[in-house]
């Protein structure tokens, strides 16, 4: 359903320029998933919870640096909301993904993290 976006607090400028600095990977890794799911079973919380989808390595990536990428950082703070919720709480950045043509993911979750920390959406735990 088509939901008005709020962007106040959102400075897509600088996810903009932190997408940049990583923009030949990111663009390389979006493009070469296959959505052959073999990176599930590598990660414990997908395998934790019942192997439910959105436990899943790619689409923890695919949901968080793949829509700043597609919406060339135009996101609100609740589309911020929902990736922090992905790429914290669904993630651990364990690094036991597996990728057999070599997709970075826990790079890629990592670079979401940074964009959200940036526009100060981060889980109260990872406070500094
Ligand atoms: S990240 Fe790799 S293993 Fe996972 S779905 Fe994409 S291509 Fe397959
Ligand atoms: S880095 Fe994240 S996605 Fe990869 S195995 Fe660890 S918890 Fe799962």
């Amino acid at each position: 359903m088509f939901r008005k976006k709020n962007t106040a607090g959102v400075n897509s400028d600088e996810i903009r320029a932190i997408l940049d600095e990583k923009k030949a990977k990111m663009k390389l890794s979006l493009k070469a998933c296959a959505h052959c799911s073999l990176c599930a079973e590598s990660c414990f919380l997908f395998m934790g919870h019942n192997k439910d989808p959105k436990y899943m390595p790619s689409y923890k990536f695919l949901n968080s640096v793949g829509v700043l990428y597609k919406k060339k950082g135009n996101v609100d703070k609740q589309d911020l909301g929902e990736m922090r919720d992905l790429v914290w709480e669904r993630c651990v950045l364990c690094t036991r993904c597996y990728c057999p043509i070599g997709i970075d993911i826990p790079d890629m979750l990592a670079l979401a993290r940074r964009i959200c920390r940036s526009q100060g959406v981060y889980p109260q735990y990872d406070r500094e």
